[in-house]
């Protein structure tokens, strides 16, 4: 097969693959990541930094409804040490994540946590927001007050896939999510999306369709991932109708490869659901499109409520002890960590 014109036809065809012509993907999307980005992993120091969300996705463990979640929000202290240390040990960038919520109370926080992040670390680290849905003016008050990116996966690009994923009101509308992508475009953030693979109810269409609504909406970040059950969801109830863990292994293997192909200077994830699943998952990743990994930062005591999906590793892990194993698997790759650099989206970087 020919990997180099993409159609929609053919990335259902590539999605099917086995064998030694899966093998040939691997390979194709292995030189096209090499020629375009290098063979360096940036790290993200990922601090969960709050589990209270107003939302319900159907999928998601840290629902609202889901009331056997202890509920917790990092202390600012909590928030800079975090910063201190992935500083201290060379990250490039932090990642800050949150269930979602719209409150000035809240917003006000980050702003404040984001000040309070340059000064600690002399602006030498860069931060991505991962907070949901927002207002224009939350967006651009947060990008003034330092963050620079900004993750908001669509999760299913099919406007009807979607539906199912979520409760059918206003909060949880197709259309915002589109139109917050836009808005982070047009606030001036490196902008990342995902999608979850495997879902229950999803096609090799679908798949093919998320991949041509990424390039479509020429992010410069993904971060995608196998979609992995949570008992206390409403969507734990398909579990019967899901391929097995192998298979949506390999499926999100075929759309990380697919995708460095068709958007070769991108930055891309080697996701932690992909490390649940599989347990090289994320060197397997790098070795065929990823070239970033998200180190967890959040204080331990705090890791368990943070659970969105089922046997998250690391949850119990010390950050030197993980370190250590992720410098390892990086190099088993034949990727080299890039400390001290911010590892700037190169798509991003040339959009100018
Ligand atoms: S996926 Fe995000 S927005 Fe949805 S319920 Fe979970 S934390 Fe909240």
């Amino acid at each position: 097969m020919d990997f180099s014109e993409l159609s929609k036809d053919k990335i259902i065809e590539a999605l099917s693959l086995e064998g030694e012509e899966l093998q040939s993907l691997y390979d194709y999307a292995s030189k096209v990541k090499l020629a375009a980005v290098g063979n360096k992993v940036y790290y993200r120091g990922l601090i969960e930094y709050s589990n209270r969300c107003a939302k319900n996705c159907f999928y998601c463990g840290v629902r609202q409804g889901n009331k056997n979640v202890d509920r917790y929000t990092l202390q600012d202290v909590e928030v800079i040490e975090a910063a201190r240390l992935a500083h201290k040990k060379g990250f490039g960038s932090l990642v800050l994540q949150s269930g979602e919520r719209s409150d000035t109370v809240f917003t006000e926080k980050i702003a404040f946590l984001l000040r309070e992040i340059r000064k600690a670390t002399k602006g030498e680290l860069h931060v991505t927001l991962s907070m949901g849905e927002q207002s224009e003016q939350t967006y651009r008050l947060w990008r003034e007050s330092g963050a620079h990116r900004y993750l908001l996966r669509i999760e299913a690009s099919n406007p009807a896939l979607y539906k199912r994923l979520h409760p059918n009101n206003a909060l949880h509308s197709f259309e915002k999510r589109t139109e917050a992508l836009e808005l982070l475009r047009k606030t001036s953030y490196q902008v990342g999306t995902g999608v979850m693979i495997g879902l229950p109810f999803q096609t090799l269409e679908d798949l093919a369709d998320d991949l041509l609504f990424i390039k479509k909406m020429d992010v410069d970040m993904v971060g995608m991932g196998p979609y992995i059950e949570h008992e206390a969801t409403p969507l734990f109830q398909f579990r019967d109708q899901l391929l097995s863990k192998e298979m949506r292994f390999e499926l999100s293997m075929k759309m990380v490869a697919l995708l460095r192909i068709m958007m070769p200077d991108i930055n891309m994830a080697a996701t932690t659901a992909m490390q649940t699943l599989h347990p090289e998952g994320r060197e397997k990743a790098l070795k065929i499109g990823a070239n970033v990994i998200m180190p967890n930062l959040t204080p331990l005591k705090y890791r368990e409520g943070y659970l969105l999906y089922e046997n998250k590793p690391n949850i119990h892990e010390e950050t030197d002890v993980s370190l250590e194993k992720l410098r390892q698997s990086i190099g088993k790759a034949g990727c080299v960590l890039a400390l001290g650099e911010w590892g700037d989206s190169k798509h991003f970087r040339e959009r100018g």
